[in-house]
């Protein structure tokens, strides 16, 4: 049987930092991704910001950015558009899964492609305590013993499943088109306008000579495309060439491409003996803008030195690993406060939206506690009845969707 230290289940983003950071600790790392390549399809409106990169000790490789950009402006129902100046990048995310892969790699990780994971099993010692795992599923390379895993499969949440942690996510559908021919200031924009994606969001990403990602995300899942055609249909893109991605080979018909994204917040269990969940399938995203590649990097790593700490000790209980809670429930922004605001975002009329967004200055990501205050006041001026409508938590939800708090 093969054995390593640590099975990585899932090549994203999580998955990759996980790897690399196993690596550069020294444990011997596998990667199990279930697709034949890494990266494809994409399913990721591709924006990450600076800080996340700082974040991760990561230097960039200049093919895996598509765009260097300088923030996210938020425009409301009647166009008034707001200003989230904090840069960052638009990438190719395949590439730049690839290359994080690859990085990993070269400290000694090693990737099988096309081995999907379907079965795990502990095996516990004569006085009950986990030992190791067995892992198996399709794929030459099975079964495999290790000592750790690490759950870094997304969305799907493979561990929790094979596994019956007894824990769901719900999700919310997201597609885009690529366009062409679409011009940018090198801002991401997002529309809060709830008539194009209900509960949702529509946005343009733009990225190198005239491209750009177009899409959405709303809980209509089965309206969502045509949510996505009327917005287009209805605004400056009408008249913009549609194409496929160029991962999508040729001579296959144009259409878009998604996929679903966990929101209804952390898993109640994100550890086990011997096991670690990170990224989607822990369901880390930040809930207003649904971005979860930052905190997949960041939980991919803690792991890794979880991990590590509970090896040296030998010791891989549950318990042991549970520092990684610890860690991600001390260091993550208050789910809860930002799921507030943006249910209390949704429950305002485009009208009130639009009041709201004309009360604050045009740079969000510079707010004193003064400049909060004053807007408080024009708020209570110009329409108190918003103060019932729990405006001021819409607030501190868009607040703590910056990068800072792994907004993106
Ligand atoms: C439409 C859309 C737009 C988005 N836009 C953004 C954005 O702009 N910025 C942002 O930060 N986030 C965005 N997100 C969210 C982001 O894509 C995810 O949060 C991020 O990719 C999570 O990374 P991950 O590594 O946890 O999981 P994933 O990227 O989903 O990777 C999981 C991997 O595990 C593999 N896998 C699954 N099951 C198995 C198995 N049984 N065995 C082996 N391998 C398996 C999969 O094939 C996959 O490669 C978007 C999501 C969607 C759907």
């Amino acid at each position: 049987m093969k054995t390593c230290d640590v099975v990585v289940i899932g090549a994203g983003p999580g998955g990759g930092s996980a790897a690399l950071h196993c690596s550069r600790l020294g444990m011997k790392t596998m990667i199990l991704e279930a697709d034949p390549e890494v990266g494809t399809p994409v399913h990721c409106g591709e924006c990450l910001s600076q800080l996340a990169v700082d974040n991760l000790d990561l230097s960039l490789p200049e093919e895996v950015i598509a765009l260097h950009v300088k923030g996210i402006r938020v425009i409301f129902p009647d166009s008034t558009a707001k200003k989230l100046t904090e840069p960052g990048y638009v990438l190719e995310k395949h590439l730049f899964e690839r290359w994080l892969c690859e990085e990993a790699c070269k400290v000694g990780a090693e990737l099988h492609l096309h081995h999907k994971v379907t079965k795990m099993e502990r095996v516990y010692d004569s006085e009950n305590k986990f030992s190791n795992w067995i892992i198996d599923g399709k794929g030459d390379y099975f079964p495999i013993e290790c000592k750790a895993v690490i759950d870094a499969s997304g969305v799907s949440g493979v561990a929790s499943k094979i596994l019956d942690m007894g824990t769901e996510v719900e999700v919310i559908a997201g597609f885009q088109y690529e366009m062409n021919e679409v011009e940018n200031d090198g801002y991401l924009d997002f529309y809060l306008w709830p008539k194009y994606s209900p509960h949702g969001y529509v946005w343009m990403i733009p990225k190198k000579e005239g491209r750009a990602n177009v899409g959405l995300v709303t809980t209509d899942k089965k309206g969502a495309v045509k949510y996505l055609d009327s917005f287009i249909e209805d605004t400056y893109l009408k008249e913009k060439p549609v194409a496929n991605p160029p991962w999508r080979s040729d001579g296959i018909k144009i259409r878009p491409f998604g996929g679903t994204i966990p929101i209804s917040g952390p898993r109640a269990v994100t550890v086990g003996d011997g096991l670690i969940l990170v990224g989607d399938a822990a369901g880390f995203t930040s809930p207003l803008f649904e971005g979860g590649s930052h905190l997949a990097l960041w939980s991919g790593r803690e792991a890794a030195q979880t991990i590590r700490a509970a090896i040296e000790k030998d010791d891989l209980s549950s318990k042991a690993l549970g520092p990684y809670e610890k860690a991600w429930k001390s260091t993550f922004p208050p789910y809860h406060k930002i799921l507030k605001g943006k249910t209390a975002l949704y429950n305002l009329s485009d009208q009130q939206m639009s009041v709201m967004a004309r009360c604050l200055p045009d740079e969000l990501g510079s707010m004193s506690p003064l400049d909060k205050t004053w807007i408080g006041m024009k708020i209570l001026f110009r329409k108190p009845t918003l103060f019932a409508k729990k405006v001021i938590s819409v607030l501190l939800s868009f607040g703590y969707s910056r990068a800072k708090y792994f907004g993106w």
